[in-house]
């Protein structure tokens, strides 16, 4: 087992994993208002929306006017998710400091996802790489189902680990290992971790966890003893609809900064300023989140004992 990590870098994803997610759709103004107030509690990378077609996902079909209102902060990565050339073309055009391409570990979900083969995701990644290195902007990729997929089951290591080579061939600054429907659990993140690490000791590896199945920071703590020192989180620990069945949130921004400050690594994440963008959500969506941390409080916040 490696040593802890010293600090993690913890992606926010909340405005686009988590709003996607949503029922209701907030407005360009509120969003900045989120995205401002996570920037303002230290997060330095935010997952600002995604450039897929303003139909395919409606709660996101604002991308460029979310890009051109950033009130960009020095040191943040306001990143997007990519799907296509066009998107990419998009992307770059609004000014995203990084880009995204993703494709599924496995046939079905990709399928599922995106209408297309695997292989034919590879080749679009490929060219919104390419348009990526155009614009210098850097480009990162995500793996979904990396840990399981809800139509094949359980994926072969070796599967993953192949993948993820195409993806670092096509010029992928870093890999993200998507656990997008909560099957992942520890031991596979420890063991998946270290064998990736062995294999690209390179290209960093982040962990993106959906708390599904109530696994999420058991896997992060499975990942940090293997070495892994980038985590995506969402704040509230939104992304799972209210309305839908089977609701599937990430884990929660706060309740990750919480623990790991409670572990002494550290996240240059103000935990209180982030609570209140937590609050600041669950008003705008008028519905309560699924985050622990920001209803029990922080724990070294004593309590006043009753005389
Ligand atoms: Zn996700």
């Amino acid at each position: 087992m490696n040593e802890l990590p010293a600090s993690v870098k913890v992606k926010e994803v909340g405005p686009r994993d988590g709003l996607q997610a949503e029922e209701a759709i907030l407005s360009t103004e509120d969003k900045l208002r989120l995205i401002d107030c996570l920037a303002e509690a230290g997060l330095r990378e935010i997952e600002a929306s995604s450039f897929v077609h303003p139909k395919a996902i409606p709660p996101l079909a604002d991308a460029e006017d979310v890009f051109a209102g950033l009130e960009r902060r020095p040191g943040v990565i306001y990143s997007a998710i990519v799907p296509n050339e066009k998107g990419a073309d998009r992307a770059v055009e609004a000014g995203a400091n990084e880009i995204q391409v993703f494709l599924a570990a496995t046939e079905s979900y990709n399928q599922n996802n995106v209408r297309m083969s695997v292989e034919d995701s590879l080749e679009q990644s490929a060219r919104i790489a390419e348009i990526a290195r155009g614009a210098d902007t850097p480009s990162v990729a995500v793996l979904s189902v990396a840990f399981g997929c809800p139509y094949e089951g359980p994926v072969a290591q070796e599967r993953v680990l192949e993948l993820s080579g195409r993806l670092i061939e096509l010029g992928a600054e870093e890999i993200t290992y998507g656990d997008t429907t909560g099957m992942a659990y520890p031991t596979q993140v420890r063991e998946l971790s270290e064998a990736y690490r062995e294999r690209y000791p390179e290209i960093p590896l982040r962990m993106h966890f959906h708390n599904t199945r109530g696994m999420g920071l058991a896997n992060v703590l499975a990942a940090l003893e293997a070495g892994i020192d980038r985590i995506d989180a969402s704040v509230g620990g939104l992304g799972g609809s209210p309305y839908a069945a089977g609701a599937t949130g990430n884990i929660s921004t706060e309740d990750l900064v919480h623990m790991l400050h409670e572990m002494g690594i550290e996240t240059g994440v103000d935990l209180e300023a982030l609570i209140g963008c937590a609050q600041l959500l669950e008003e705008l969506l008028e519905h309560e989140l699924p985050g622990q941390v920001m209803k029990a409080g922080i724990c070294g916040h004593l309590m006043e004992a009753k005389p």
